[in-house]
């Protein structure tokens, strides 16, 4: 039996501002608990919410950068439900106009397939405190210092069909929130975080099966794996004659299994209704106008202009535009050398990479700078150094043992391009293994590597290798 997988995701991104959406509030992470929670965070009566600028800016961004409609009005709403970290028993959200609508974004599948999917919507909401259930023997803390903190939540389509296209959705959102400077991406600490919707149906079904929620996944392994695992289980149950129902599910990540937390409310259990200590959120052409011209290079615009500019690989211009600082990085290497950039990619996706992911290291922290790469591969580029002594001097480079000239010099590792020095390494090479010459010119043309490998090490990986090619295969004809 052929099965369709229908997902959809709900994304809260937490809103990269000083302050609290509703109130002058730090929302620093990692105070001690319930040192940043206001009274306007508590709900205490007689307080009044004011809206914060900053987070209607953030929200506006989004909704341009992903192609959406950004509502001129929109209008908060409480949501009400009892819950310990929600004292004030609403939280402020959008309900029926949130601020945008209607937008997609692009994602790229394996073997260069690619999608659009369809955002339904994103609002602005508040988030709620946190319970903590360890160190209270056998009762829960409660930290409001998160109550309050601005979210966007991103609502999809449920256009995703299957775990892996959910983790490209979600990662290339993660991209997006971060290249716009509107959310730190740190998963973590909880401000990128997801709710999965999924539900199967038979192929060629037009009706959608019946959804389960699966709340807070904070990583994208974590997505792929509760979607995959829901998955198996709606399929079976519905195989032995059981029916999915509606309901929310928590992902246990050390079982590996998902499980019934509550049965799914309905819209109408909340008593949406408009809050009366807001005003409707008013945003004028001109100013979305302004946010639209803020706009940075977005992740897809910069990938294709690395393609045609640089002319890199669609999969190259990809690594290259992960991040902005990436990005950054590589072009100004290719500044700084004034060309060659597929040389540069080549070292910025591999030593570079390697080297900031062995010491964890992020590349706005590289102790190897742009000026730096730039100058090490003029000298490969000009014959000082081979590509791979080159890697050596990369090395020192990070270690901080100076600039590339001096590494060269201090190391004695210019490339020897002087033919007659060449000539005499090859000679001794060739005297000391009198058997390896009888064979090779008995017609053992294989053995040409050997005599190359051997001739390198004598000159210890400095010999020019064309021209050491050259002279060996002359030199061994005779
Ligand atoms: P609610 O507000 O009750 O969570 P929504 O209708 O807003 O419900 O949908 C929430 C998410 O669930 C959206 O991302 C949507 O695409 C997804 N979704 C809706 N129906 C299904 C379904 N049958 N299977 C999978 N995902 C679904
Ligand atoms: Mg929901």
């Amino acid at each position: 039996m052929e099965w369709e997988t229908v997902i959809g995701l709900e994304i809260h991104a937490q809103l990269a501002t000083k302050s609290k959406i509703f109130s002058g509030a730090s929302t620093a992470y990692g105070a001690d608990p319930n040192t940043q929670a206001c009274a306007i965070d508590l709900g205490m009566p007689g307080v009044l919410p004011v809206l914060n600028q900053d987070a209607v800016r953030m929200a506006a961004m989004f909704g341009l950068a992903i192609g959406a409609e950004v509502a001129q009005r929109s209008v908060f709403a409480r949501k009400n439900y009892f819950y310990p970290d929600l004292p004030k028993g609403y939280q402020i959200s959008q309900y029926e106009l949130p601020v945008a609508q209607k937008g997609q974004l692009h994602i790229d599948l394996e073997q260069g397939a690619s999608k659009l999917i369809g955002i339904t919507r994103a609002h602005l909401e508040e988030d709620a405190g946190k319970s903590l259930h360890e160190d209270f023997q056998g009762l829960s803390g409660i930290d409001l210092n998160r109550a309050g903190t601005p979210l966007l939540e991103i609502v999809s389509e449920p256009d995703l069909r299957s775990a892996k296209e959910a983790v490209a959705y979600m990662k290339k959102l993660h991209q997006m929130v971060v290249y716009l400077g509107i959310c730190d991406g740190n998963m973590q600490e909880g401000s990128f975080r997801c709710d999965a919707n999924v539900s199967v149906r038979r192929q060629g079904d037009p009706k959608l099966g019946t959804r389960a929620e699966i709340k807070n996944l904070n990583s994208f392994r974590f997505v792929e794996r509760a979607i995959e695992f829901e998955i198996e289980r709606q399929i079976d149950l519905i195989e032995a004659g059981g029916k999915v129902v509606q309901e929310t599910r928590l992902y246990d990540p050390d079982k590996g299994e998902t499980r019934s937390m509550r049965g799914k409310e309905e819209a109408n259990d909340y008593r949406y209704f408009p809050d009366p200590d807001l005003l409707p959120l008013v945003i004028d052409q001109d100013v979305i106008a302004a946010i639209r011209a803020s706009l940075p290079e977005l992740p897809d615009a910069k990938k294709q202009r690395f393609i045609t500019q640089y002319g890199l690989s669609g999969y190259d211009a990809g690594v290259l535009t992960t991040s902005r600082a990436l990005g950054d990085y590589y072009e100004a290497t290719v500044a700084a050398l004034s060309g060659e950039p597929k040389l540069c990619a080549n070292w910025v996706m591999g030593d570079l990479s390697a080297f900031l992911n062995k010491d964890n290291r992020e590349i706005t922290d590289s102790p190897v700078n742009p000026a730096q790469l730039a100058g090490l591969l003029r000298r490969i580029q000009d014959g000082t150094i081979s590509g791979k002594i080159a890697k050596d001097v990369f090395e020192a480079l990070w270690a901080g043992e100076g600039e590339t000239d001096a590494i060269i010099e201090k190391r004695g590792l210019r490339q020897i391009t002087d033919a007659s020095a060449i000539e005499s390494v090859i000679e001794a090479v060739i005297a000391a293994n009198p058997e390896q010459l009888a064979q090779y010119r008995a017609g053992k043309d294989k053995l040409f590597g050997f005599f190359v490998g051997q001739a390198m090490k004598a000159s210890k990986g400095k010999a020019n290798p064309q021209q050491l090619n050259e002279l060996l295969e002359k030199k061994l004809k005779g």
